[in-house]
C-alpha cells in the first residue's frame, strides 16, 4: 500500500562506489523523510503497530527531537508477533527470513522484501568499502550461514561490492588454513577469538610466508585492544576492523570502524539512532555512554520504531579524520541489562574493562560484589593477576587501579587483586556481578 511519504533513494558520494556524503542539514531532511515514511508504512502495513502507536501520525515528526513523542519498541514486541513481527507488508512479499540466537523463548524472527535484501546488501558493501577493499579481493567468511544474518550478509554485501567470496562458515581451521593459502584470501571476516586461534595456528606451522591475508572485519564480540595487537602479529595484518550489526536491523554492516579506528561509522541514512539512559529512558549528554535506540528509515517488512537494542555505546562527536562524514558511536560497552547503579552513578562492566585494558600486569577477568551498609553502597572489585606477575606488586597495582577507575567512572570501589583462574569462568551472560544489596 502506498502511503504519500516517500524515501529519497541512497546516494553515492564523488568517487565512491557505496558511501554516501551528505551535509549535516541534508542527513537531518533524510532521516525526517524516512522516519515518517517508516511510520506511515507502518500504521498502513502492521496491525500490531496501529495499536502500539495509537494516534501517532506521520504529520506530527516535525523535527528529529519529535521522535521521542513515539513509543518503544523492544524485543517483547518481536516475541509478541511471532513467526513475523511487526510485518508492515503482505506475506507475499516476504522473501527471506533471518533470526537471532535468541537465549530464552521464541527466537527473535525478522522478515525481509526484496528491497530489504537489496539494503542489506548495499550496508555490507558500504563497510567493506570504507574498510578499504576493493573489487581485486578476496574475502573469506568464517562466520554463520542459515538462519543467521552474518554469513548471509558478508556474502550478499561481497557479491554486491564485486569481490570474490569464499564461503566457508565458522570453525574448520584445517580447511580456512588451507584455503587462506590456496586462494590467496586478503581480508576474513570472523570473530576477534576465532581469529585468534587462527594466528596461533599460523605462528605454529610456520605459514605465514604463505598467506596474502591483509585485512580482517570481525563481528559478533568486540575485540580488545590487546586481542587485536596480537592477532594483527600473528597473520601479519595492516588493519583490522570491528563490524557492528543487528538482525533487527537487517544483520551486519551497520556500522564499521574506517581506517583511522577511532569509532564506528554507522549508516546514518538507513536508521537513525538516539542513545538513553536505559533507567530514565530520556537522551543522554553527548558523549555519555547509554542503550542505543533506532528508528528504521527504509525498512519495508519489519520496520522498527524506536527499537531498543540493549546495545549500550555512546556517540563520537566531531569529524573523523578519514573524511567520511556519517557520524560514529563507540565500539559495544556492553548490554543495558548488565547496568549498575551506583551511589547514583550508571556503571558499565564495559567501562571496567577499558580501564583493565591499560594494565598489562591484570589477566583480563574481574568480578564486582556490592554490598550496602545501612545507606551506603560499596564496591569490591576483584581482578586477577596476569599470569607470570609476582604477587609482590599487588597492593600498589590495587591502589592505581582504584584511583584510574575512580577517574573513569566517578565511583570509589575497593580493589583486591588475586590469582590468575581464581575467579568463575563464563561463557555468554555476564555472572560478573554480584548484588547483594538487597539480601
Ligand atoms: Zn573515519
Amino acid at each position: 500500500m502506498s502511503t504519500p511519504y516517500h524515501v529519497p533513494a541512497l546516494s553515492v558520494a564523488p568517487g565512491k562506489r557505496f558511501i554516501p556524503c551528505y551535509s549535516p542539514g541534508e542527513l537531518e531532511e533524510r532521516q525526517l523523510a524516512g522516519v515518517r515514511w517508516t511510520l506511515a508504512h507502518a500504521l498502513t502495513g502492521s496491525p500490531q503497530y496501529r495499536a502500539k502507536l495509537g494516534d501517532a501520525h506521520p504529520g506530527d515528526i516535525r523535527t528529529l527531537d519529535d521522535v521521542r513523542k513515539l513509543p518503544f519498541t523492544t524485543t517483547e514486541d518481536l516475541r509478541a508477533g511471532y513467526p513475523l513481527p511487526l510485518l508492515s507488508v503482505p506475506d507475499t512479499e516476504v522473501l527471506r527470513v533471518h533470526a537471532s540466537s535468541g537465549t530464552t523463548g521464541k527466537r527473535k524472527v525478522l522478515a525481509y522484501t526484496r528491497n530489504d535484501i537489496d539494503t542489506f546488501a548495499f550496508q555490507m558493501a558500504r563497510c567493506y568499502e570504507l574498510a578499504g577493499l576493493t573489487p581485486a579481493d578476496r574475502m573469506q567468511v568464517a562466520v554463520g550461514y542459515g538462519l543467521w544474518t552474518a554469513g548471509a550478509g558478508f556474502q550478499l554485501g561481497c557479491e554486491k561490492f564485486g569481490a570474490l567470496t569464499i564461503p566457508v562458515g565458522p570453525g574448520n581451521l584445517d580447511i580456512h588454513l588451507q584455503l587462506l593459502q590456496d586462494f590467496g584470501t586478503t581480508c576474513i571476516g570472523c570473530t576477534a577469538s576465532m581469529a585468534l586461534l587462527m594466528g596461533e595456528e599460523v605462528e605454529r606451522h610456520g605459514l605465514l610466508k604463505n598467506l596474502k591475508l591483509k585485512r580482517a572485519i570481525f563481528g559478533a564480540e568486540a575485540s580488545s585492544a590487546k586481542m587485536r595487537a596480537a592477532i594483527t602479529e600473528k597473520l601479519g595484518l595492516e588493519h583490522c576492523f570491528d563490524i557492528g550489526g543487528m538482525t533487527e536491523m537487517y544483520g551486519p554492516g551497520t556500522a564499521i570502524d574506517c581506517e583511522a579506528h577511532e569509532g564506528l561509522h554507522y549508516w546514518a541514512d538507513l536508521f537513525y539512532m538516539e542513545i538513553i539512559d536505559p533507567e530514565t529512558l530520556e537522551p543522554v549528554r553527548p558523549g555519555e555512554i547509554g542503550e542505543m535506540v533506532v528508528t528504521s528509515l527504509r525498512k519495508e517488512a519489519a520496520p522498527l520504531i524506536r527499537y531498543r537494542t540493549r546495545d549500550l555505546s555512546r556517540f563520537i562527536p566531531g569529524e573523523c579524520p578519514c573524511g567520511c562524514t556519517m557520524p560514529r558511536h563507540d565500539r559495544l560497552l556492553g548490554r543495558s541489562d548488565d547496568m549498575i547503579i551506583f551511589r547514583g552513578v550508571n556503571i558499565y562492566p564495559g567501562q571496567i574493562c577499558d580501564v583493565i585494558q591499560h594494565y598489562p600486569e591484570l589477566g583480563g577477568e574481574y568480578h564486582i560484589e556490592l554490598t550496602r551498609e545501612g545507606a551506603r553502597d560499596f564496591m569490591l572489585l576483584k581482578l586477577e593477576r596476569g599470569a607470570n606477575v609476582s604477587a609482590d606488586g599487588d597492593d600498589a597495582l590495587a591502589g592505581r587501579f582504584a584511583e584510574e577507575l575512580h577517574k573513569a567512572l566517578l565511583a570509589r570501589a575497593a580493589v583486591e587483586i588475586v590469582d590468575p583462574g581464581k575467579l568463575p569462568r563464563s561463557f555468554g551472560k555476564s555472572k560478573r556481578v554480584t548484588d547483594l544489596r538487597l539480601d
